[in-house]
């Protein structure tokens, strides 16, 4: 099994709920986005649009922030889902230098959103993400083990975010890919992501 996403950007209306689904299920701080929703031109003059682009950690098969981390705190699972363990983490922020998709943040000081001092409900949330170690996306593995997709798979109204097993011929996202044209972003870097994409005009 090699568990991995499929992102159709022709469904994609830049709404940016994965994004706040993301930040809901997670109750990351500021500046930690493991979903976001970038904004870039798309084709050649005349025929320019501007496009829409979810991102999150690619899982790459071949993971340079694996290789990379001293203490064996960013780690690969069996069905490839890429994570950190934030017990072994030392902060030293080597597997955010060799990430080439700025898909690792780190905790670097305990802000809040709302002034100075966190709120009841950030006091809370925020209790789960330490100062000074590294996080990322996990495909949600919590919600995996219960059964459920990734909140941004979840949570997507155009059901632009299809989650499956890459491996497996008949599964939807390894469909998708064969039918509709999937491919990588920057596939020459050969990290080999486990996030595929689908073009916007097809
Ligand atoms: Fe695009 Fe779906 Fe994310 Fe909205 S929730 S920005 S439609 S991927
Ligand atoms: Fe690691 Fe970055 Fe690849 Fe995610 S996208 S597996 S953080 S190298």
């Amino acid at each position: 099994m090699r568990l991995g996403m499929v992102i159709d950007l022709k469904r994609c209306i830049g709404c940016y709920g994965c994004q706040i689904a993301c930040k809901a299920e997670h109750g990351s701080r500021p500046g930690t986005t493991y979903a976001r929703v970038i904004r870039r031109e798309w084709g050649t003059f005349p025929n320019v649009r501007r496009l829409s682009i979810p991102v999150l950690c690619m899982h790459c098969k071949n993971a340079p922030c694996v290789d990379v981390c001293p203490t064996g705190a960013s780690q690969k699972r069996a069905d490839g889902i890429v994570f950190v363990d934030g017990d072994v983490c030392v902060g030293c922020r080597a597997c955010v230098m060799a990430c080439p998709y700025g898909a690792r943040y780190f905790q670097d000081e305990e802000r809040s959103y709302f002034g100075e001092e966190p709120n009841a409900y950030e006091r809370k949330r925020y209790a789960a993400h330490a100062a000074g170690v590294v996080e990322k996306c996990d495909f949600c593995r919590h919600r995996l083990a219960a059964g459920e997709l990734p909140a941004c798979a979840a949570n997507c109204m155009c059901k632009a975010r299809i989650f499956g097993d890459l491996d497996d011929p008949a599964s939807e996202v390894s469909r998708l890919i064969r039918e509709e044209g999937g491919f990588q972003l920057n596939p020459e870097l050969g990290t080999d992501p486990s996030v595929y994409y689908l073009p916007p005009d097809r």
